[in-house]
């Protein structure tokens, strides 16, 4: 009899844009290793991890959130953060961005940090400012206001009830075969023309 086998609990997402569409800014060699080897190894081992747990067949993002608060689940949660961040990641890019939100966005940015200016200069510190590996974000927080906030390694701020609503990942592997050490190079170009302000503010008005 042929045997079958279990659906995995977890897939991974197909990149929203073809693998070359990043460039200049991110290679395709880059995007090709950084999806399908990262990411994709994330998604395996989170599959391999939670196999006879009660998280088997949850929602992402909850087993995010529970896996958390439980020190005994640190690789699940682990494994399952960086594949949400990553997930969000790719959302959170698109070719040929102009580096302008939308008036919703830029009126909440003028808002909490002064302007759009302002923002990036704050961002950009905080993105090249992370120390190892990690991520930059722009969040809303419980009451709505933006701000800036860096986690290391895995860790994300849905675990803090706080609402992403753009992400750079600034781990090595996100930018090193393209800038090798000059990661604020790659903040830049990331802000100039990569930016999907489109995606925050969709996340910005499901507040
Ligand atoms: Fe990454």
């Amino acid at each position: 009899m042929l045997e079958t086998k279990a659906k995995p609990s977890f897939t991974l997402p197909k990149l929203p844009y073809e693998e070359s569409a990043l460039e200049p800014v991110i290679s395709s060699r880059t995007l090709s290793f950084h999806h399908g080897k990262h990411h994709a190894g994330y998604v395996a081992k989170l599959n391999e991890l939670v196999e006879g747990t009660p998280f088997v067949g949850r929602p992402l993002d909850e087993v995010v959130k529970r896996s958390a608060k439980d020190p005994k689940a640190k690789l699940i949660f682990n494994n399952a953060a960086q594949a949400w961040n990553h997930a969000f990641y790719w959302r959170s890019m698109r070719p040929m961005g102009d580096g302008i939100p939308g008036s919703l966005l830029a009126s909440a940015i003028k808002r909490d940090f002064g302007g759009l200016m302002e923002f990036r200069t704050a961002f950009t510190k905080a993105a090249a400012g992370e120390f190892g590996s990690g991520w930059a974000w722009l969040v809303a927080d419980k009451d709505g206001i933006l701000k800036i906030a860096t986690t290391d390694d895995a860790d994300t701020p849905i675990v803090r009830g706080e609402k992403p609503l753009l992400v750079i990942d600034v781990w090595e592997h996100a930018y090193y075969l393209d800038y090798q050490n000059r990661r604020p190079d790659y903040i830049s170009a990331w802000l100039d023309k990569l930016a999907n302000w489109e995606f925050a503010e969709k996340n910005l008005g499901m507040l």
